[in-house]
């Protein structure tokens, strides 16, 4: 397993890294969850730029500054709606993760971190999402030449021993 992937039980608004990924809504205009939190320390401003992005489709990222966050960016991307699987949500939310690496290389960027997107509000099994996360962010980085380093970040300790064991960290 690359050295650049990392797991921590934390609150992603408290990440200095050069970005955090918002698990947003497509309105791209704030919500609960994850994107309450990071609009919340953000401030206002943050609302602002969102605005002028009109909107994210599911799977797609789009990269705003991170104003009162620790971070410097705020990648937002919108995960899939869980319905059980047979609606594409696992390419989905797959590509949330491929698009926002995209994202964070074409920036230069130099860390990341995630929170375990769908896996709240919108209700896609933890376990499944976390093998679909880690796949994704090793598939795309395998054989690439960067300096991003990535850490997941569980705010839960059940999402914690989930991405410990699937990065064969030990416990
Ligand atoms: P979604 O609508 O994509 O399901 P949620 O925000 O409801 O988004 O949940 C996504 C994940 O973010 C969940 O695992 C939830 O526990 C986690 N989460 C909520 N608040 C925070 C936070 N402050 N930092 C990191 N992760 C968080």
């Amino acid at each position: 397993m690359s050295p650049k992937i990392s797991v921590i039980h934390a609150d992603i608004t408290e990440l200095a890294v050069d970005a955090i990924v918002n698990a947003a809504n497509a309105s791209l205009l704030g919500g609960g969850g994850v994107d309450g939190a990071i609009h919340r320390r953000a401030g206002p401003e943050l609302l602002v730029e969102c605005r002028s992005l009109g909107g994210c489709a599911t799977g797609d990222a789009k990269l705003t500054k991170a104003y009162r966050l620790p971070a410097k960016y705020v990648i937002h991307t919108v995960g899939p709606v869980w319905r059980g699987g047979r609606e594409n949500e696992a390419t989905l939310l797959s590509a949330c993760y491929r698009n926002s690496l995209r994202l964070a290389l074409a920036h230069r960027l130099e860390s990341l971190a995630f929170p375990c997107i769908s896996t709240g509000i919108y209700g896609y099994p933890p376990r499944e999402a976390a093998a679909i996360a880690v796949d994704s962010v090793v598939g795309f980085l395998d054989g690439q030449a960067h300096r991003l380093a990535v850490t997941f970040c569980c705010f839960s300790e059940a999402d914690l021993q989930i991405y410990r064991a699937l990065l064969n960290r030990p416990v």
